[in-house]
């Protein structure tokens, strides 16, 4: 219920004009019982201490469902990435992790990708951890660009674990992949990779929403192509073809299944009665209030919860650090094939859980964790 530390600080920045401005960042470590703190660091306007201890538990969870050997940790500056130059970026970046550079380490707390971070923002981390410590430390961070030791299939494993979870469970419902139709809500690094994979194996990705808003096609979108409409005009609006719709309309299209991979609490008391989705498969981070959850379960959605459905980024993070302490280099296909493996057991040892205590996904995968976290806990005992 507690985390173990929280972490506040100051970060000023010289900005563009000269001016100072000064940010407020986080990082919460919520357990190490089962090993060193892991998790992401993210840039958004209204993250707070209480967004990032609640992150940084559920990272904790994440962790002990697909059993790699982290606790859970999550770190969070209070700005909007979209307003500011590379150069304050990078100065913000560097800054940061100087302030936090006691608490981090490769054997302490490995930090990562989250929302509106990326390969270079992690890059920019490990350069200022690895000067300051004066010697070259890749493994104190993972997410990296692959030319700086990142991990190849880094970049899509967050989508494509996504997409993983949502297969077993039509698996499980008799569903079958091919055809189902999909809306997919926020189109970032995990939203735009599960539509891809999910358009892929040939299911029906019908809808894609961003920050400014949606497009549907009933037909079916051409997902990669999308994708390049997103690269080239920074949103989904205005793809050929596609009606414009707003998120709270592709909530509730009439589709199989749901990927939230926006923020949390999209899905909340406000817009879960009109879902009608079958499946909703959690890429993004509580997107389902608690509230919300409830009114799922009565109607009977399957739901493949965030710390298993959104755990194959953190996965391959594993991989990326294993890879750094062992200077090797895996290839694409292993790093993904080793991911799936293990996210297919999760998927089943989570089922299993929830048949054993006749609970949903979702209990069953906190049960599951919250039985590896105590387990640890016991074992190590209290000390002083
Ligand atoms: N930020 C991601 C998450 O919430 C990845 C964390 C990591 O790779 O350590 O799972």
């Amino acid at each position: 219920m507690y985390p173990k530390v929280q972490l506040t600080v100051s970060i000023p920045v010289r900005m563009r004009d000269g001016s100072v401005r000064t940010f407020i960042g986080y990082r919460v470590q919520h357990s190490n019982a089962r090993g060193p703190y892991k998790g992401g660091i993210r840039y958004y306007p209204t993250t707070d201490l209480d967004e990032v201890t609640a992150l940084a538990m559920l990272m904790t969870y994440k962790c002990a469902v697909v059993d790699l050997p982290y606790g859970g940790a999550k770190g969070g500056v209070a700005c909007n990435p979209k307003e500011l130059t590379r150069d304050e970026l990078e100065r913000l970046t560097r800054r940061y992790t100087y302030m936090i550079y006691d608490i981090i380490g490769p054997y302490k707390d490995i930090p990562a990708p989250d929302v509106y971070t990326d390969a270079q923002v992690m890059a920019w981390i490990m350069d200022t951890y690895s000067q300051l410590a004066g010697r070259q430390t890749p493994e104190v961070v993972t997410g990296k660009p692959v030319a700086l030791g990142g991990s190849e299939g880094r970049e899509e494993a967050t989508g494509l674990g996504t997409a993983i979870g949502l297969r077993e469970a039509a698996k499980a419902l008799n569903m079958g992949i091919k055809g189902l139709r999909v809306a997919v809500e926020g189109f970032g690094n995990v939203g735009s990779y599960a539509a891809m994979y999910l358009h892929e194996w040939g299911a029906k990705v019908v809808a894609v929403s961003d920050s400014k808003g949606g497009v549907y096609n009933p037909e079916g979108l051409n997902v990669p192509k999308l994708i390049e409409h997103k690269k080239r005009t920074g949103t989904v609006l205005g793809f050929e073809g596609a009606k414009e719709i707003t998120d709270e309309e592709l909530l509730h299209l009439d589709v199989d299944a749901l990927v939230p991979a926006a923020v949390e609490g999209t899905i909340n008391a406000r817009t879960v009665h009109d879902v009608k989705a079958k499946i909703v498969s959690e890429g993004a981070n509580g997107p389902v209030t608690s509230d919300a959850d409830r009114v799922l379960s009565e109607k009977g959605v399957f739901v493949v919860p965030d710390i298993l459905a959104n755990a194959g980024g953190v996965t391959v993070s594993y991989f990326e650090w294993v890879q750094n302490l062992k200077r090797e280099k895996w290839t694409k296909e292993e790093v993904l094939a080793k991911m799936e493996a293990k996210l297919v057991r999760a998927f089943h040892d989570v089922l299993n859980t929830s048949r054993r205590y006749a609970v949903s996904s979702r209990m069953g995968a906190m049960c599951l964790a919250v039985e590896r976290v105590c387990e640890a806990i016991k074992l190590l005992n209290i000390w002083p």
